[in-house]
């Protein structure tokens, strides 16, 4: 589908398609209880005539007005999610507790509005990161800067706007130490170390060292602790540790309650007024209908009830309990709309649909052979009667979003809905073969809004420069 040129003079939101459709209920995998276990956004449904309707609007309306591929976010799902783990920690730990939206799943002002709003905090990675959290109203008390290679500039922003910084080794020390004189206030500082937990998805194990870049060894945290002492520009009242991403084993979250609890006890032995314990992301959510992950309401319970019980028979005063979910709060508020264009049947062998994004606008499948689940969007009801690879339009054999997929007879300029692609797609979507990044409309109630313009392919030459002995002469 050709996409409208989006000019600077554009409004930043555009007049909702229709008002809110009825619609009837829509079975793909749905369970209540928790968004994370959901196939589809928890607005999803049919119109009248079996159209797929998010945040009721339909989706080939969307595609109508904005293009494709294009990003479409359920504000529904969104504010739902992070009710769900704000609900949670509410009523299962004895102290005070905050979630922090860890906004490498998809960082966007909007997105940033939204769980600002929803009272959470949020974790940055990057200048550009922070500067949207702050864009978005984040309030500097409520965020956090990780990052085991962050540049001055970096730390300079964080402490001078009021952020923690999450020291992840001696080299942040050093920077900040540097950049102490010209500081109003101390540093509010979260130490962050390997807590010998490594988890790959469905299994773990427990080390007393981890290989990993990020963090201090735990080894070395006597001798951090006793130096941050004696640095009249820091003020450590945090320590953090994660242990991995798309987890669904509840164990490794509680065995790392009490590893934290062992080191809160050696922080504050040191004098540090540590009061935060921040046990990181990591929950997995629901992309195809075989996996199982625990709901948000039973990852928290395990891990509030796991540091409460390790502080307790330590004889520690609760900390605040931190958490940094990034994918469990916004992946399944996702469905990226694409184009269908050529087929390509290789008797004997598979039938080749060609979308019109692929590998830049998701890059899980190719690196991480990442799952998804997919429907018509004007026939998601119709009999799947055809076994087809949807694959993306790269220039690179391996761009294939699903590999092998039921879906009815389709034919080019049919539109496909693949879902759960709120976390990690467009925040790690690149111009791969010069191709623009998609738009990104927030839905609800039957409203849209354009929250990222599309690029067009005339914005991917405003980087390049051409020396002026290799213009060409006309
Ligand atoms: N916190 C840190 C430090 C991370 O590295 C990550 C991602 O890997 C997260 C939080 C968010 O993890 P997830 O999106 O799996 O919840």
């Amino acid at each position: 589908m050709s996409s409208e040129p989006v000019t600077g003079t554009e409004p930043a939101s555009e007049p909702a398609p229709q008002a809110a459709l009825a619609q009837q209920p829509f079975e793909s995998g749905c369970d209540a209880s928790s968004p994370n276990r959901n196939l589809a956004p928890i607005s999803s449904g049919l119109d009248a005539e079996g159209r797929l309707v998010v945040g009721g609007c339909r989706l080939s309306d969307l595609a109508r007005t904005y293009g494709t591929p294009l990003y479409v976010l359920d504000e529904a799902t969104l504010r739902s999610s992070c009710r769900a783990y704000r609900d949670a920690l509410a009523a299962s730990y004895p102290g005070p507790s905050l979630a922090l939206y860890a906004s490498k799943a998809n960082s966007s002002l909007a997105i940033t509005a939204l769980v600002a709003q929803e009272g959470l905090g949020l974790d940055a990675v990057s200048a550009g990161e922070l500067l949207t959290a702050l864009g978005g109203g984040m309030p500097p008390e409520r965020i956090v800067l990780h990052g085991n290679n962050k540049s001055p500039e970096e730390l300079a922003l964080a402490a001078q706007a009021g952020v923690t910084v999450v020291l992840d080794n001696w080299r942040d020390i050093e920077l900040l130490s540097a950049l102490a004189p010209s500081l109003a206030q101390p540093v509010r500082l979260m130490l962050r170390f390997t807590p010998g937990i490594e988890c790959h998805t469905h299994e773990y194990i427990r080390t007393g060292h981890l290989d990993s870049k990020f963090g201090f060894d735990p080894e070395q945290l006597p001798q951090v602790l006793g130096h941050l002492a004696s640095c009249s520009w820091a003020r450590l009242t945090g320590l953090h540790a994660h242990i991995g991403s798309q987890i669904f084993e509840l164990q490794p979250h509680h065995d790392l309650a009490g590893v934290m609890a062992d080191a809160l006890a050696q922080a504050r032995g040191h004098g540090h007024p540590v009061s935060d314990l921040n046990v990181g992301g990591g929950l997995g959510i629901r992309y195809v209908a075989s996996d199982d992950p625990p709901t948000i309401q039973a990852w928290v319970s395990t891990v509030a009830g796991a540091l409460a019980a390790a502080c307790r028979e330590r004889g520690l005063d609760l900390p605040r309990l931190l958490c940094e979910p990034g994918r469990s709060l916004v992946a399944t508020a996702g469905v990226t709309v694409y184009e269908l264009g050529s087929r390509k049947a290789i008797p004997g062998l598979r039938t080749y649909l060609s979308v019109d994004g692929g590998m830049s606008d998701n890059p899980r499948p190719i690196t991480y052979q990442s799952q998804y689940t997919a429907l018509l969007v004007d026939r998601p009801t119709a009999e799947a009667s055809e076994t087809v690879t949807v694959a993306g339009k790269h220039c690179e054999s391996g761009d294939v979003l699903l590999p092998e997929i039921a879906l009815p007879p389709a034919t080019s300029g049919d539109l496909l809905a693949v879902f759960a692609t709120g976390a990690y797609n467009a925040s790690m979507a690149s111009n791969y073969n010069r191709i623009p990044r998609p738009a990104a409309v927030l839905v609800h109630e039957g409203q849209a809004e354009l929250v990222q313009r599309r690029e067009q392919p005339e914005d991917l030459l405003r980087y390049d420069v051409l020396p002026a002995r290799l213009t060409p002469v006309i």
